[in-house]
């Protein structure tokens, strides 16, 4: 799971900057330092500083409107979203479902690169009007840009980048913004969303392994085109290999949800689980039950009813001599804090809480009874058998 820092709430949804951004942040005043430095050596040191942590902070700014951007719009179309994430490589919307249609999927791909433009085309604008009488004065752009103050410098800036945001965003290869409207227009045409998909992602493979080649090759000393060479083509190859097995994971994950839609939880839960009594001894947990089987989790019932859930982890939490003295009641999580499901609910939506929750096993339940264990490994035993049949 991901892990980062809430830094506020917008319309409902949670921003969130994850640890990896940090260090993206860090190269990018480190680079803005250093290109400052170049154009306007008459800077002093702490202005150098100063002007790229607000420029790196504003490019984070204009990354969250492309976010927002897209979120607003899923939200318009029906489509709940959680949080906003800034990672390493950019932003990410966290939409809790696949869209309904080919045009959803359409306008809630495009406004983010909209937005990137307009926004950049705007600071552009800004930033050109405050250069005003420079330019008789001065013939070589180096020098032009030499004479700007902060504020201009930042806006010219900032506005490149927000277009470049948009034009890189627009690579037809899935799952970026180009390749999510490729895909939507293959849908809207085939009306089938696996192909549209799987050739949505292939195009993103293709892409991502032009990245990394020309990324290699950089480092070798070609010139790739707008790239130069030198060093810089790890970087590429990087984003190269992220897209690579972003493709490939988008593809598999609507593979998954095709496998187990339709399929009931009760057909793949786990009937007949040992249940483990509530004042039962760690050290009796782990020598009657553990230690005899490969089960991870444990329910804890009393008289038939759920008490909560134990588990390997709960029990690694407990030191060695007081395995007699704790009772497994002390330990367990409490029924009131699982995540249950219920028996005929789809597998692909229980997959989906398992995932996103981050853990194992659920109980299912049924009008407050406990019927079983749905278990990842279940899941994947099931995808297993499955996936032979459907493999084209
Ligand atoms: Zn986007």
């Amino acid at each position: 799971m991901r892990s980062g820092f809430r830094i506020g709430r917008l319309f409902g949804i949670n921003l969130i900057i994850d640890w990896s951004w940090l260090l993206i942040f860090l190269l990018v005043t480190w680079n803005l330092t250093v290109g400052f430095a170049q154009i306007h050596p008459d800077w002093s040191w702490t202005l150098r500083v100063g002007a790229a942590v607000v420029a790196a902070l504003l490019f984070f700014a204009s990354v969250l409107v492309h976010e927002l951007a897209h979120s607003l719009v899923a939200q318009s179309q029906g489509l709940p979203v959680r949080n906003i994430t800034l990672f390493l490589f950019g932003g990410v919307s966290n939409i809790q479902k696949e869209p309904p249609s080919a045009k959803a999927e359409f306008l809630i791909a495009i406004v983010g690169p909209i937005s990137s433009f307009v926004l950049g085309g705007l600071l552009l604008l800004l930033g050109t009007s405050l250069t005003g009488g420079i330019g008789q004065a001065a013939d070589q752009p180096r020098t032009i840009l030499a004479q700007l103050g902060p504020v201009a410098t930042m806006l010219l800036w900032l506005g490149s980048v927000n277009i470049l945001l948009a034009i890189f965003n627009l690579i037809p290869g899935f799952p970026l913004d180009g390749g999510r409207v490729l895909r939507s227009i293959l849908w809207g045409t085939t009306n089938d969303l696996r192909k549209a998909t799987r050739w949505a992602a292939w195009v993103g493979q293709a892409i991502a392994w032009i990245f990394i080649g020309s990324g290699i090759a950089m480092v070798f000393g070609v010139e790739v085109p707008f790239f130069g060479s030198g060093l810089g083509g790890l970087w590429l190859a990087f984003i190269g290999w992220f897209l690579n097995s972003a493709a490939i994971q988008s593809y598999q994950q609507l593979v998954i949800q095709d496998l187990l839609e339709g399929v009931p939880v009760q057909r793949l839960m786990r009937q007949n689980v040992t249940a483990v009594p509530p004042d039962a001894t760690v050290g009796a947990l782990i020598n009657d039950y553990l230690m005899g089987t490969d089960e991870q989790a444990f329910p804890v019932t009393d008289n038939e009813q759920l008490l909560g859930l134990v588990c390997l982890e709960d029990v690694r939490q407990v030191p060695r001599d007081a395995w007699e003295t704790t009772t497994v009641r002390q330990i367990m999580t409490p029924r009131d804090e699982l995540v249950t499901v219920e028996p005929q609910e789809d597998a692909s939506d229980a997959l989906d809480k398992l995932v996103r929750r981050d853990i194992s096993q659920m109980p299912v339940m049924q009008n407050g009874h406990f019927l079983g264990l749905l278990r990842r490994r279940d899941i994947a035993r099931w995808l297993e058998m499955r996936s032979g049949e459907t493999a084209r």
